[in-house]
């Protein structure tokens, strides 16, 4: 076993404050460090692995595609994207796939599609929210209305304004000749869990069709079952003209998807590209995440354990005098009343949890979608201890 000063950490860039512990291997719920201390994760790599760490499904798409083809170029068709396209469309409203390795990436191509079916018209403006998360780009950190990114890397990219989730009159109020599109996640991530009311979606859906406007959900982090849904704009019955996928689509891997439907998808040779994009080795995996996710029941089992989660955290909310639980399928966040996330997050990784904390006052959980019932309960007996702990000190 090395001790954790053995490992030369200063040869990383420091892009955010990380605890003292190397993660050095992953199995379902759980993770093990440098000490072979267990983690329960309800983390999983940011809403990443959505069949857990190192799931045998994933292991053999990597090992069989990787033993047969891992990039061509995506100048030349492969079979490996080809299917997980006609899965992803066959399944959703969509027509066409893009696939790109980061979920910025399909954002940005997102952008880039509806920049040019709007350019004939002069349309290139696009309506996003506060509180919104898209990426971390130049384009896609001006499209986002996260307050922490507003006074970096000026200038912006221009074109987006922000307008205020659930509240249809100041989306109305930002249309202009120049507006091309509306893009929101239809559940609020990083910005703490926030919902997208149905009838906000469907207001929107109204909107834009009447105004010739293209309604683009960013399911990066609420796409592939995370909500019980397969997508999240199932819930409010909807049909929009362009989505991004990431996270959970690739289980762990880097994969994201750009898809539209026939008549928006209007890139032309040249528009859009890069090298990594469509390879056999992640689409591979991304159609064994699919395959799992299609399950008959999968996702009915994935809101039962989201009931189950939320079910047991209301309790606990009572029993510490916290506040709201909000969040759709395994996407679920506890709203403590005080800024205390931080400290419950330090004691609960010392007792062997990880969970996040989005904003001062909140927490997050994002559990593997085949997380077990006893794995909940184990993640909320420590979450108990951590809160305790976390109230008692201050
Ligand atoms: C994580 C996330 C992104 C960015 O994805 P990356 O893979 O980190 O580039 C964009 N939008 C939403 C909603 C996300 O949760």
């Amino acid at each position: 076993m090395k001790p954790i000063e053995a490992f030369a950490v200063e040869h990383l860039m420091s892009i955010t404050p990380r605890p003292p512990l190397v993660f050095v291997r992953g199995e379902g719920a759980w993770l093990w460090d440098h000490d072979d201390k267990q983690y329960l994760d309800f983390v999983q790599g940011w809403a990443v692995n959505s069949l857990g760490h190192c799931p045998p499904a994933i292991v053999d798409a990597l090992t069989r595609q990787a033993n047969t083809l891992i990039s061509p170029s995506p100048a030349y068709f492969n079979e490996a994207s080809i299917n997980l396209a006609e899965t992803i469309t066959s399944h959703s409203c969509f027509d066409q796939a893009f696939f790109a390795s980061s979920g910025g990436e399909a954002n940005e191509g997102a952008i880039k599609l509806a920049r040019r079916w709007g350019a004939a018209k002069g349309k290139y403006r696009m309506i996003t929210f506060d509180q919104s998360f898209h990426g971390r780009t130049l384009a896609t950190m001006s499209a986002s209305g996260k307050a922490a990114f507003e006074p970096l890397f000026e200038p912006k990219v221009p074109g987006f304004s922000k307008a205020t989730l659930n509240d249809i009159d100041s989306v109305t109020k930002l249309i202009n000749d120049e507006t091309v599109a509306v893009m929101l996640e239809p559940i609020q991530g990083e910005g703490g869990v926030n919902l997208a009311e149905d009838s906000f979606l469907q207001d929107l859906r109204a909107l834009t069709d009447e105004r010739d406007l293209l309604l683009i959900v960013d399911e990066i982090q609420t796409g592939v079952g995370r909500t019980g849904q397969l997508w999240a704009y199932e819930h409010a019955s909807i049909e929009p003209d362009i989505m991004t996928l990431g996270k959970g689509l690739g289980g762990g891997v880097p994969l994201a998807a750009l898809l539209a439907t026939q008549s928006v998808s209007c890139f032309k040779p040249g528009d859009q590209g890069g090298t990594y994009c469509g390879n056999p080795l992640m689409c591979a995996v991304g159609s064994a995440v699919m395959n799992q996710v299609l399950q008959p029941g999968f996702l009915m089992q994935v809101s039962s354990l989201g009931a189950h989660l939320k079910d047991q955290l209301l309790k606990l909310s009572a029993r510490h005098g916290l506040g709201e639980v909000r969040g759709r399928g395994l996407l679920i966040a506890l709203e403590l009343g005080r800024d205390v996330a931080a400290q419950v997050v330090d004691r609960a990784l010392e007792d062997g949890l990880l969970i996040n904390a989005p904003k001062p006052a909140t927490l997050r959980f994002m559990p593997p979608l085949n997380v077990t019932i006893a794995e909940i309960d184990l993640a909320l007996t420590k979450l108990d201890v951590a809160i305790a702990s976390a109230l008692r000190d201050g």
